[in-house]
């Protein structure tokens, strides 16, 4: 049985929701491209097509491939089932539009051409406008059902890092390790990995997105994994680093660091702070032991349909924390030769602060 869309069961509708938008970008109508925008707003989890919405009625448009799935999980929309391509038929759509007509684009998401050709296809009437990231916005706040399922997410990679770290000793290559971790996301029901699963192990742990290699693990050394999962559409994202032996004062330092900044960052989390700040929060911590020159990337993102959404943590980021806001703190540092430590949890902001999704344990396990 499909799952039903993501759409809330209660409330005004997320494409409602966008419509109050309009007036404020100036626009009578918006062309969703970003396929993750579409499922948000009216279900629909296919891999081609285009919504159309409009002030008083929405289309999706996509091809016979997905006519039945279509069927199946819009809600919200009619369904128009194109033979040329949606950009032609969203294009003839607005083409048929009266008078000049104001719409929205998404232009940090449509290419070059895409655009050309709508622009082509549409006619010389249409004005079109950025739309400001309209749809990553309402995105970022996620409702109790959205809020149900990032916990599941958050909940089978935990146990996914749990299950697999036994599977951590000398001789394990990488890519063993990054082949069972997302086995074991499968097995807790996983449609797959939310992005390329890194584990990264000695030196190599220095690079903070090193991909997996036939490398195997030795005595004494730092082994960091960063993996997460996607269930129901909703995706997790854990890091956490353990040491192959008994590690040393530096290394035991970094860890202590690492996590004190982690937790001072959280600590910093509600409602009403600025993004920026939170990131600064886990440097300051960090400054306490003189590693702050070590963390070189931001603090986290949001997380959600996309395992990178609005809004970033990083220096000097304006925006305000809200509500029901999902976003992962992942301080870590990293010195060239020796390697990296990272820890990253996904939180929850609430009015009482941040409440951790993920449940992995913290210990610096010494395997
Ligand atoms: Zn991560
Ligand atoms: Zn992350």
């Amino acid at each position: 049985v499909a799952e039903k869309s993501t759409q809330p069961s209660e409330g005004r509708s997320r494409i409602e929701r966008l419509r109050f938008s309009f007036s404020d970008l100036g626009i009578d109508a918006l062309v969703v491209s970003n396929l993750p925008d579409i499922l948000y707003l009216c279900g629909f989890s296919g891999s081609a097509g285009l919504l159309l919405v409009e002030h008083s009625r929405s289309t999706l448009f996509t091809d016979s491939r997905y006519t039945f799935q279509a069927r199946a999980e819009v809600s919200e929309a009619r369904v128009s089932i194109v033979k040329h391509g949606p950009l032609a038929a969203v294009g003839s759509a607005l083409r048929a539009m009266r008078g000049r007509t104001r719409v929205g684009y998404a232009a940090s998401h449509l290419t070059v051409e895409q655009k050309k050709l709508l622009e082509g296809y549409s006619g010389g009437r249409v004005r079109w406008v950025p739309d400001g990231n309209v749809v990553a916005k309402l995105r970022c706040v996620k409702d109790a059902g959205e809020l149900s399922r990032m916990k599941g997410a958050a909940l089978a990679i935990s146990e996914v890092f749990g299950t697999t770290l036994p599977l951590i000793r000398p001789g394990v290559t990488e890519l063993d390790l990054a082949a069972e971790i997302e086995y074991a996301m499968r097995q807790q029901g996983a449609s797959g990995p939310a992005f390329e699963t890194i584990v990264a192990s000695g030196p190599r742990t220095a690079w903070a997105h090193a991909r997996p290699t036939a490398k195997p693990f030795s005595k004494n050394e730092l082994v960091l994994i960063d993996c997460g999962a996607i269930l129901h559409a909703y995706c997790s994202d854990l890091t956490r680093t353990v040491f192959l032996g008994r590690p040393p004062k530096k290394v035991r330092k970094m860890y202590q660091a690492v996590l004190d900044a982690q937790e001072a960052a959280k600590q910093a989390i509600r409602p009403g702070v600025k993004a920026g700040d939170v990131d600064r929060a886990a440097r300051v911590a960090l400054k306490l032991y003189g590693m702050a020159a070590f963390f070189t990337h931001s603090l986290g993102h949001g997380l959600g349909l996309e395992v990178h959404e609005m809004p970033r943590l990083g220096r000097g980021v304006g925006t305000l924390l809200q509500e029901g806001m999902v976003i992962t703190v992942e301080p870590g540092v990293y010195i060239e030769g020796l390697g990296g430590i990272r820890i990253e949890d996904d939180v929850v902001v609430t009015a009482n602060g941040a409440v951790d999704l993920t449940t992995a344990s913290r210990e610096f396990f010494e395997l």
